[in-house]
């Protein structure tokens, strides 16, 4: 019979996905169910970005491409780096991927071996740890809860790494907190990297665009010059721009890092789309107005979820500074009793309750190793989310 290797037999079927799958499920039985599950913008590609697409195609740029990025993007990938962040990458400390899953893929299959540690603060995107696992190296992961701002501190960075550590991943804005860290917030754990020359830094960029109230956003290459050899700067083009099926990250780091990550791919996937590269130029180089007015849309709809989760006793809503989701304590609803005698003991089981109750399907913080809390993601229409709210609202004060 099938027997799957050892290295993805810990991995089980995401609990995003199940939920997905029964929400989906369930709207095919007729059931008005409203997805707080997607992890992607609303938004559509903007128009000039399919233009460029729609050009290259014509061009006849529908062949394989150089492994890891033509030129124009990595030279646009370059200006982005100087122009947003000051931080100047040669053409060759620069990668392309299909999407930042896939560079951060490369990274931990070029650099890990059996038994490294990789430093992962939780609440976490579920796939950071999967793929350590997958590359046979050992996620560590370290509780951060609301009350450091579901942020990593110095502390519990400098107990955790080990001679066998090979890399701290961050992610800032959060998927799924929203939490993001300032220059203040970084400086701390820079200097703590500072004392461990073998540890690397991986930073998930992705969300950079997506912040609110003036944050202002910062990234550590940017901040700390000396750690610049020994940090991957991830980014992408499918959160800020609504690409995400376009399937276009990148990176900048060390240039004989971002050789090996080469390697990897050209045994992988090859060269990414040729037509989504050529995209992607178009909205790395293009206007960059549209941004603004997206993230003041996302901001609303920031506030009126957190507003509206924070007035239902027994919920707990940090205010994120970014990306689209919010990361809400339910520790309240623990122990309360479901109109049908189901007592709720977990995040799951509350949100598997929303699920069936309010029809509202949004995703358990065991997901993202943190409980007990559940992620909403507000990238969807003011009026669902009012909707929603208002229904989740009343099964909570349904629960005895
Ligand atoms: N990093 C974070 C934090 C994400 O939330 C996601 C997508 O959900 C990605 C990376 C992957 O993005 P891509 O579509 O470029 O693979």
């Amino acid at each position: 019979g099938f027997r799957p290797a050892s290295r993805i037999s810990s991995i089980g079927v995401s609990e995003i996905l199940k939920i997905g799958a029964r929400a989906s499920a369930m709207k095919r039985e007729g059931k008005p169910v409203i997805i707080l599950g997607a992890g992607e913008p609303d938004f559509d590609t903007p128009d000039h970005v399919k233009e460029a697409a729609s050009q290259a195609i014509r061009r006849g740029e529908t062949k394989y491409t150089a492994l890891d990025g033509t030129p124009e993007l990595k030279q646009a990938i370059r200006e982005k780096f100087q122009r947003e962040n000051g931080i100047a990458y040669e053409l060759d400390e620069v990668t392309v991927a299909t999407g930042a899953k896939q560079i951060l893929f490369n990274a931990m299959a070029a650099t890990v071996d059996p038994g490294n540690e990789v430093i992962i603060p939780t609440p976490y995107w579920t796939s950071y740890s999967d793929i350590v696992q997958i590359c046979e190296g050992k996620p560590v992961l370290i509780a951060c809860d609301a009350s450091s701002g579901f942020r990593l501190t110095a502390e519990k960075l400098e107990a955790a790494i080990t001679p066998r550590t090979r890399w701290v991943l961050l992610n800032s804005p959060s998927n799924p907190s929203g939490a993001a860290y300032g220059a203040a917030d970084y400086r701390p754990l820079l200097d703590v990297l500072l004392k461990h020359p073998h540890v690397w830094l991986l930073v998930d960029d992705m969300y950079e665009h997506i912040v609110y109230d003036d944050f202002d956003f910062v990234t550590p290459a940017q901040l700390e010059p000396r750690l610049k050899e020994r940090t991957l700067t991830v980014n992408g083009v499918s959160k800020a721009y609504a690409m995400t099926g376009w399937r276009i990250g990148y990176a900048g780091g060390p240039r004989e890092l971002i050789k090996a990550m080469a390697v990897v791919q050209s045994q992988a996937t090859s060269c990414p789309s040729s037509v989504s590269q050529a995209a992607s130029v178009a909205a790395l180089t293009g206007p960059q107005e549209f941004l603004k007015e997206r993230r003041q849309s996302f901001q609303r709809r920031r506030d009126l979820v957190v507003a509206g989760l924070n007035a239902i006793e027994g919920l707990d809503c940090r205010v994120p500074e970014g990306a689209f989701y919010t990361f809400s304590g339910c520790k309240g609803m623990l122990g309360r009793v479901t109109p049908v005698g189901k007592r709720i003991e977990t995040d799951a089981d509350f949100c598997a309750y929303l699920l069936e109750d309010a029809h509202v399907a949004v995703v358990p913080g065991t997901a993202f190793g943190l409980s007990p809390f559940f992620r909403i993601s507000y990238a969807t229409s003011e009026g669902e989310l009012k909707e929603a709210l208002t229904r989740i609202a009343a099964a909570c004060a349904r629960l005895a």
